[in-house]
């Protein structure tokens, strides 16, 4: 059943080639006990495996149930690891921390076929080891581990078993037992072939082939291959049953998770690196988020559409002199007829004052204004009402104060009704100023605002005015007033044409809204960079877990070769771990980063939240870098022969 014909095999070492097989020819028979000796180095364990399936000869043919194996391409070759040999090691190869009923069955995952527990108990009953079914490889001694490895070579039922110095590593009580139990198998029509060196268990075998330097030496039949033997053996093989995926990859949802919970350090430092990176992500995003949305409501409600013009210098005969340029309130009518396109325009008078009540005093700002300051500015009073055009034509001793003002003149209390001094003079509180927060280092809310004729006439006696607040019908007119209103105030001041420059000053508030959007999105840039930075980290951070992961179980990735596993399976088996570690530390990433906001936001007062797309690239990218990273060196390692990975350190 089995035909070797020519197999040759070299080894490249470096350099030099190390012929391990020379050309050997051989031919096996169902139900034969054959040992293969030779001393070390000789080539047997070479030879063994290529028998095994576990690695491929460099030339020549091998026939394995009819089969000519070269020519298979990997996954029927997995097919027959599975169906028609059992491998035994002399390093037993069990998975640690893995309990010896587990150990058994595990080549049953790759075959789908009958009940697992079942089998792999009432083979493990056969080895004489039922009691210590639920028991780790480190609570068992050499000769039981090597008795689950026998289980598991029989647990898909192979015609062939090989084992390779089965009994190296064992005591001579364990040895015997092991001998008996090979033994027993071939009686009951399992081919055995065993590489071995010591004369005294050639004995048992039925033909004993001996090696040297790559070739045979000598090929001696003791005994005949045993009557019952031949007719024992059931020749059809059960197929695999067809895959379901759904089952297939809740299993592998299984298995990752049982060797996620075998190693839970390392899965816990793999959660954490990716938890930290979505964390960072989704506070930062969302942190950048609420500075920004605060920066524009701040801006949207000093006015929309603003200009504000003001007086600049002007030089008569070298002297510095703004009296050519100065405004008072016929320019405010003026402006607004002779400029198409203006819907509103308040005159200002901006004076500091000391205010007093009930014997407090306060320093603040005092504004002179005109009724449709109250639109322009977006003022309509909280409380109480707007001064009337009646009260400001008759110059009332009336005021609206801002929320700073409230709150350090009176506590906090309501003010309107009160009569406050304003550098001495005595004026009625009717309303209260919308809250506009702060613009830098300034307080938009410490002000008293007056009529402009209340102004001009009880407390500047002059009238001069600061600046007249022009609201622009039209956002995109903003820039053609602008400069309507130079020539306009130039020609209309009779400013010659070589100061004509500086005379007047304009003030865009939309280009300084421009200005802070663009400076709030570098800042949340920023941020998003430093949280990607972090994120990246944990990434690397993972790549680097999963890398020393697959390394340091690409034992375990040979092994499961070995029984018989697809390249396919190793990697769903990586990636399904990846794809839990990197879930975990997504879930609980977006739970803590939330948290994180959810507190920033209270510190700040910023209007911070959460996104769906800042949770969604964080997961996207911490998930891919993991899944990337982890099946990376998984797929190589998939890539390997058995026995290579099997002999990796
Ligand atoms: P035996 O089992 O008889 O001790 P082996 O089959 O293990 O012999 O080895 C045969 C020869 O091939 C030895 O010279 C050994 O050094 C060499 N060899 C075996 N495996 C490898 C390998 N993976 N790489 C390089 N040389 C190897």
């Amino acid at each position: 059943m089995i035909h070797i014909h020519n197999i040759t095999k070299t080894y490249r070492l470096g350099q030099t080639d190390v012929h391990a097989l020379c050309g050997i020819s051989l031919t096996i028979e169902q139900g034969d006990f054959v040992a293969i000796m030779g001393p070390s180095g000789s080539g047997k364990s070479t030879l063994a495996q290529i028998i095994g399936l576990l690695d491929s000869p460099t030339s020549g043919s091998l026939i394995v149930a009819d089969k000519e194996v070269s020519k298979l391409p990997e996954e029927e070759l997995a097919l027959m690891r599975r169906q028609e040999v059992g491998f035994v090691f002399q390093q037993f190869n069990l998975l640690p921390r893995t309990s010896a009923l587990k150990n058994v069955a595990l080549p049953l995952f790759y075959s789908k076929t009958g009940s697992e527990e079942e089998r792999a108990s009432s083979l493990l009953e056969k080895v004489g080891l039922k009691t210590r079914a639920h028991h780790t490889p480190a609570e068992l001694s050499g000769g039981q581990q090597q008795r689950v490895a026998i289980a598991r070579a029989l647990i898909n039922s192979p015609r062939v078993i090989l084992a390779d110095e089965p009994t190296g590593n064992l005591d001579s009580q364990s040895e015997k037992e092991i001998l008996a139990l090979l033994s027993e198998l071939n009686q009951q029509g399992i081919t055995i072939i065993m590489v071995t060196h010591e004369d005294e268990i050639a004995e048992i075998a039925h033909r004993v082939i001996r090696m040297r330097d790559g070739k045979v030496v000598s090929d001696i039949r003791n005994r005949p291959i045993a009557e019952h033997a031949l007719l024992s053996l059931n020749s059809s093989k059960e197929a695999d049953s067809k895959s379901q995926p759904i089952k297939d990859l809740w299993e592998h949802f299984g298995q990752g998770l049982n060797s996620l919970l075998t190693n839970k350090i390392r899965t816990a430092l793999s959660v954490l690196g990716i938890l930290i990176g979505v964390a960072a992500v989704v506070a930062m995003l969302a942190v950048g988020r609420g500075a920004q949305k605060s920066i524009e409501t701040q801006l949207s409600s000093l006015g929309s559409n603003l200009l504000v013009l003001r007086q600049g210098s002007t030089r008569v005969a070298g002297v510095s002199s703004a009296a050519a340029s100065t405004l008072n309130l016929s320019d405010v009518d003026a402006v607004s007829k002779g400029i198409y396109g203006i819907s509103r325009a308040s005159p200002v008078i901006n004076t500091k004052a000391q205010v007093s009540w009930s014997g407090k005093n306060w320093a603040t700002s005092i504004q002179g204004v005109d009724l449709p300051w109250e639109q322009i500015r977006n003022s309509t009073p909280t409380q109480g009402r707007f001064f009337t055009a009646e009260e400001n034509q008759s110059r009332e001793r009336v005021g609206l104060v801002g929320a700073t003002v409230v709150k350090e003149l009176f506590g906090g209390r309501n003010p309107i009704g009160e009569t406050l001094k304003i550098n001495k003079i005595s004026f009625l509180i009717i309303g209260i100023l919308p809250v506009k927060g702060n613009s830098g280092f300034r307080d938009n809310d410490d002000l008293i605002v007056i009529p402009i004729k209340t102004s001009i006439y009880r407390l500047s006696g002059s009238e001069r005015i600061d600046s007249i607040e022009i609201e622009v019908r039209k956002v995109e007119d903003l820039d053609r007033v602008e400069n309507d209103l130079y020539s306009f105030m130039n020609a209309r001041k009779n400013i010659p044409a070589s100061q004509a420059e500086n005379a007047f000053m304009v003030n865009n508030l939309a280009s300084i809204r421009d200005t802070f959007t663009q400076t709030s999105k570098t800042m949340s840039m920023l941020l998003a960079a430093i949280a990607a930075i972090s994120l990246l980290v944990g990434g690397i951070g993972i790549m680097n877990i999963m890398l020393v992961s697959v390394t340091e179980r690409t034992k375990e990735i040979g092994l499961r070769k070995a029984v018989g596993a697809f390249p396919r399976d190793i990697l769903t088996q990586f990636l399904v771990e990846s794809v839990v570690v990197s879930a975990l530390g997504g879930v609980a990433g977006i739970a803590l980063g939330s948290l994180i906001t959810l507190a920033l936001g209270t510190i700040t007062g910023w209007a911070t939240s959460v996104s769906f797309d800042s949770i969604a690239i964080a997961l996207v990218f911490s998930c891919g870098i993991g899944i990337i990273f982890g099946i990376y060196p998984a797929q190589k390692a998939s890539k390997l022969s058995p026995i290579q990975a099997l002999r990796s350190e």
